[in-house]
Order: C-alpha cells, then structure tokens, then sequence
C-alpha cells in the first residue's frame, strides 16, 4: 500500500502528527493506517497532536550509543499525551533526578544527531518539563 496523498502534502517534519479514526475517534501516534476496532469501516485521518503530556514511566541512560555519548547520562521516558496515545521519547533540558512519573512535558524540537563530523545533523522531537 503506498503512502495516501494527504500524507506527503502535510508538513509534519515540526508537527507531532498522527491519525485519527473518523468512525470512533481514537486517535494514533505513531501513525496508523487501519484502525485496529474499526477496521476497513473506520477511515483515518491526520491528526496535529498538541505536544503535551505527562510522563507515565521513565529509565535513566548512563551509557548512550555511539554519537550520544555527550548527551549521557539522559532521562528516556514513557509520556502519555493528552489526546492518549503513548510514546517514548527522550526528557530534555533537565538533571535525571528532576523527572517525576506524574510530571508534565511539552514537545520540543532539537538535535538528535549527526552523521560523521561533516554529515547531516537530525532533528526530532523531545519533550522537556512543562
Ligand atoms: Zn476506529
């Protein structure tokens, strides 16, 4: 099945974008293409994500992979959005022992790496304590 048109024409590289089910309302991040209740009857659609949440679990990385090592030691958390899907993403901005289950984080945008010395840098989406 190839990508649907609505889905290249939507600039989601710095929106949190996901789908929604027309026929019962759920909504999906990452993006889904069926509807896991509904099926081929519920037809979804893209869905901007506010970009806030609540962090439900979280684990402390002391030893990064290779190219993170500078961001060691970070706080890889569990957060729930408040439109509900869950998704794990990487707390920014703070100490480890800041982070609380419980706490509430908003969407940022940083770097996430580079390729080589010379390569491209890659931005993504964290999350820091709102
Ligand atoms: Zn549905």
């Amino acid at each position: 099945m190839g990508v649907p048109r609505f889905w290249r024409e939507i600039p989601n590289r710095y929106n949190l974008i996901g789908t929604r089910c027309g026929t019962c309302n759920k909504i999906f991040f990452p993006p889904r293409y069926i509807c896991p209740s509904c099926r081929r009857t519920g037809k979804l659609e893209p869905y901007k994500l506010g970009g806030k949440g609540k962090i439900v679990s979280y684990t402390v990385t002391y030893v990064a992979p290779n190219g993170f090592e500078d961001q060691a030691p970070y706080v890889m958390a569990i957060i729930e959005l408040d439109e509900g899907p869950k998704l794990t993403a990487q707390v920014t901005d703070c100490s480890p022992g800041q982070v609380r289950i419980g706490d509430r984080v908003e969407m940022v945008f940083r770097r996430m790496g580079q390729e080589g010395e010379d390569g491209p840098i890659y931005y993504g989406y964290k999350f820091r304590l709102a």
